[in-house]
């Protein structure tokens, strides 16, 4: 297949921000597409060579695909630079680049998907000293015989600048309505996806074989499962309003989310996005079989940082010490852990998504033998409110956050967040009551002591609907020093030449980086801005809404994806209740009158 055809899709896509225009030339893409190849345009259309669990990157360097681009054009890398800082596109100033070039030359052969999947999946493989010059080699000879057009998107792929604001759902859609006619058999597409969570497995079943192949979707070892959700609620009467009388009431750990498939002597473990985060928990990999009675299982767990001599949890940032890269045997000294088990998804050949709570739980219960290193997560089964709010109390007071509630019968809904888990957390009255996951869009230097690194950052919510970034509040406090140097080395990695287009906010930043970062901030109240742009002239004409004293909390949130960061409709409500919080207090207090 040509990658024209791919190519041409991108450019109209990137031409509107229309979900309906959007998925129609996604639609038209596949119907074109050999089925046998669907899954390679998949993932090349999401930037990807394979599912993010499988940890295949592309990783070039926006410099390397200059280099190479500077080698296949004949103009000098100062050149290539400037021009990307005007248009601001790496495709674009790409394509205008080689323009001139093919005018001077014909084009030796036509670039198929095929190559430059495999071209790309080889470039992923290469590793140690010889690599970089390797890489340069394999682009420049995509580079060479690609169109303008192509070889633009050619290095978004490669750099990953490719952003289309096409969510998973969008390609469901496509891939639904493509091979099944209709978007209404989506449901079963989504199914699929929660089970394996690999679109192109599901693109790849649903074009040879309809929604047939879908239905038995089965669970697999190694292939995770999208992990369900839980619905917030404000208190334990509203808990009872959607769950009825009889509630399971677990403590919510403040830790980190790991989905753990064991088979024999081969453990993965799976953070909360999908990754593969095995490298950072040797300990539990070398320990976990001694907990488990059982040889082929997948189960769920809040990995909690532990203070050894007490037995204390610890808070979830000192988890941050296990994410590097070297030195991972010390961390594991200095830092000790627990695994608290929640869920049981699959076991002995068979799945337990489709059993209701209470019997995951009773298989949980069995399979776990417990130590100091391997626990399951207490439970107690609650009737009244009272019950719950006692429960409550013990959970805030031992340091957990709050509450997770489960319907007993509730099955286990794969990417799903629904009412089958709620989570309870402490109001506080006059604040937020919630803490916000931000995305670190840009920074501004510091002074005094903090120069030579960033005094704040600039932080964004996600809007789901346009695939944007509009930001929230310049947050400035609530940082340690340790912090501060941790912050510059992560968004190092992360600097753009230029503010990423999906980026809105009326600060001009002195620094702007990839969305990517999530951290968590808590604030006093929210407020109407002229700056920041979240619900821009929702509420008010001309506005938008800010953080007022927002703080840092110390969590960074490498578990989550800036996609999963507090979205607009969630800051709305918010805004909503504050606002009846403030209308509440003001009226009048009839025992004193
Ligand atoms: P949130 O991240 O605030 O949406 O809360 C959901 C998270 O709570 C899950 O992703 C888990 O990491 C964590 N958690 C802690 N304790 C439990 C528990 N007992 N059951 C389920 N999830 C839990």
């Amino acid at each position: 297949m040509k990658f024209s055809l791919v190519a041409d899709t991108l450019k109209y896509m990137e031409n509107t921000t229309k979900r309906l225009e959007l998925t129609q030339y996604l639609v038209d893409l596949f119907k074109l597409t050999p089925p046998d190849i669907i899954s390679k345009v998949v993932y090349l259309l999401q930037g990807k060579l394979r599912p993010d669990h499988e940890g295949v990157e592309i990783g070039i360097a926006e410099k390397i695909a200059i280099k190479a681009l500077s080698k296949s054009s004949g103009i000098s890398v100062a050149k290539i630079e400037n021009k990307y800082k005007d248009i601001g596109d790496f495709g674009q100033a790409t394509a205008q680049i080689l323009e001139k070039k093919t005018q001077t030359t014909f084009l030796s052969q036509d670039i198929t998907v095929e190559r430059v999947y495999d071209t790309l999946y080889k470039i992923s493989e290469l590793r140690g000293t010889r690599s970089q010059d390797m890489k340069m080699k394999y682009i420049f000879s995509l580079l060479n015989d690609a169109t303008p057009i192509e070889a633009g998107f050619i290095v978004k792929i490669i750099t990953s600048n490719l952003r289309l604001g096409i969510a998973d759902y969008t390609i469901l859609d496509a891939l639904a309505i493509a091979f099944t006619g209709s978007k209404e058999n989506r449901p079963v597409l989504e199914h699929a996806y929660n089970v394996c969570s690999d679109l192109g497995k599901v693109a790849e079943a649903v074009a040879n074989n309809g929604t047939e192949s879908l239905k038995d979707f089965q669970v697999e070892m190694f292939s995770p499962i999208r992990p369900m959700l839980a619905e917030r609620v404000k208190s334990p009467q509203e808990a009872h309003e959607k769950m009825g009388k009889e509630i399971a009431a677990e403590y919510k750990l403040d830790g980190e989310r790991v989905q753990i498939h064991v088979q024999d002597n081969k453990i993965i473990l799976y953070s909360r996005s999908l990754e593969n985060i095995t490298n950072y928990y040797p300990d539990i990999v070398e320990n976990i079989s001694k907990s488990l009675d059982t040889k082929k299982v997948i189960l769920e767990a809040e990995i909690v940082a532990i203070n050894e001599d007490t037995g204390e949890f610890l808070p979830f940032q000192e988890l941050m010490h296990r994410r590097r890269k070297y030195k991972i045997a010390k961390a594991v000294q200095e830092y000790p852990v627990t695994v608290n088990f929640f869920d049981v998804l699959y076991i002995n050949g068979k799945s337990c998504l489709d059993s209701p709570y209470k019997e995951r739980r009773k298989i949980l219960e069995k399979i776990v033998k417990e130590d100091s290193f391997a626990k399951v997560i207490p439970m107690t089964i609650t009737h009244t409110d009272d019950e719950v709010e006692d429960i409550l109390e013990n959970a805030i007071n031992s340091g957990c956050e709050g509450l997770m509630l489960k319907q007993l019968d509730g099955t286990y809904r794969a990417g799903a967040r629904g009412s089958n888990w709620l989570k309870l957390k402490r109001e506080y009255r006059n604040e937020l009551g919630d803490s916000l996951d931000l995305v670190i869009v840009g920074a501004f230097y510091g002074k005094g002591r903090r120069t030579g690194r960033y005094g704040a950052l600039l932080l964004s919510a996600y809007d789901r609907k346009t695939d944007t970034f509009p930001s929230l509040c310049k947050v400035g406090t609530g940082f340690t020093d340790e912090n501060l140097d941790q912050f510059y080395q992560i968004l190092s990695d992360k600097i753009t030449i230029k503010k990423d287009p999906r980026i809105q906010s009326g600060l001009e930043a002195d620094v702007w980086f990839e969305p990517e970062v999530v951290i968590e901030i808590v604030a006093s109240e929210i407020t109407l801005s002229p700056i920041h742009k979240v619900a821009q002239d929702k509420i008010r004409k001309g506005s938008g809404l800010a953080l007022r004293f927002p703080k840092f909390t110390g969590r960074i949130r490498f578990e989550k994806t800036s996609e999963n960061a507090t979205s607009i409709d969630e800051i709305v409500i918010l805004y909503n209740n504050q606002k009846r919080v403030i209308q509440d207090e003001k009226r009048p207090n009839f025992k004193n009158m």
